[in-house]
């Protein structure tokens, strides 16, 4: 993993290509969720009649999906599905950007993104276009997408990760008011991958979120097996947080900054 992570660092970061600088639009030290005004989505029907989906503003990250993504996972979706595309990128009226150039809107723009294939890593391209309609005062909501080489194949691992990477660092910057997964070519996989980025970032819970340490020394048990069982019987409990402490150090004493905590560590000597 760490191996994968550092074999990215180049795709993560423009080492070679001038970006301009610009102050960032985020506080470092603080979060605060960009500003945008709240818009409505063209309506997704996979099944039935579905109410309008609202983006941007105090609304939460939505998830858009190509139309080959969403052809492939409509079949399998019920009304009752946790994982629902929530806009399809083609029927949005997005416009698409170089953030290091002058750019216009017009009264059509729905949302604002980067425009696909430049030699910008999405990371820094996304910050940049944050930092220029901070500059400009500019309050459009943002798509962030995972890629801008939609069409580059990589590990499943790598994918994995780099998504994570490039979607989660700019969800815990407050920027983005809906993402775009297109690295992973399996239609149901790049869709869980959508939601479970925003799970991960604390954006939306649609799952059981399990959050187990690390297992230092200090633990006295098998962490994974006993996960593994804390799992099996807990993960239909969608929207609560459940704890795996190792041991008692972060265990009972740290309980009340989770909602839900389990310590199953002995005392350590
Ligand atoms: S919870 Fe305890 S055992 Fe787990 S990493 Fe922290 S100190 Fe170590």
């Amino acid at each position: 993993m760490c191996e994968d992570l550092i074999t990215l660092t180049p795709r993560l970061a423009n080492t070679t290509v001038h970006v301009p600088e610009l102050p960032p639009s985020f506080d470092p030290f603080s979060f605060e969720r960009r500003a945008t005004p709240e818009i409505e989505l063209p309506r997704v029907v996979a099944h039935g009649s579905v109410p309008a989906v609202r983006c941007g503003g105090e609304q939460t990250v939505r998830v858009v999906v190509t139309e080959r993504v969403f052809t492939g996972v409509a079949p399998k979706l019920t009304p009752r599905s946790d994982l629902q595309p929530e806009a399809i990128y083609e029927e949005l009226r997005v416009h698409e950007v170089d953030p290091r150039s002058d750019f216009t809107m017009d009264e059509e723009t729905q949302l604002l993104s980067v425009r696909d294939g430049l030699d910008l890593a999405p990371l820094p391209a996304f910050r940049l276009l944050a930092a220029t309609l901070r500059q400009r005062g500019c309050r459009h909501p943002i798509l962030l997408k995972d890629t801008l080489h939609p069409a580059e194949l990589h590990s499943p691992r790598l994918t994995l990760l780099h998504s994570a990477a490039v979607i989660g660092a700019l969800l815990a910057d407050g920027i983005g008011d809906a993402i775009l997964v297109r690295s992973e070519p399996d239609p149901m996989a790049a869709l869980r991958l959508a939601y479970n980025i925003l799970q991960a970032a604390g954006c939306r819970s649609f799952k059981t979120d399990y959050v187990a340490c690390p297992s230092c020394g200090r633990t006295l048990f098998n962490l994974q097996t006993i996960t593994a069982r804390i799992k099996s019987r807990t993960d239909h409990l969608k929207g609560v947080k459940i704890a795996i402490m190792g041991c008692i150090v972060n265990g009972p004493g740290r309980w009340p900054m989770r909602i839900s905590a389990t310590w199953v560590g002995r005392r350590a000597r």
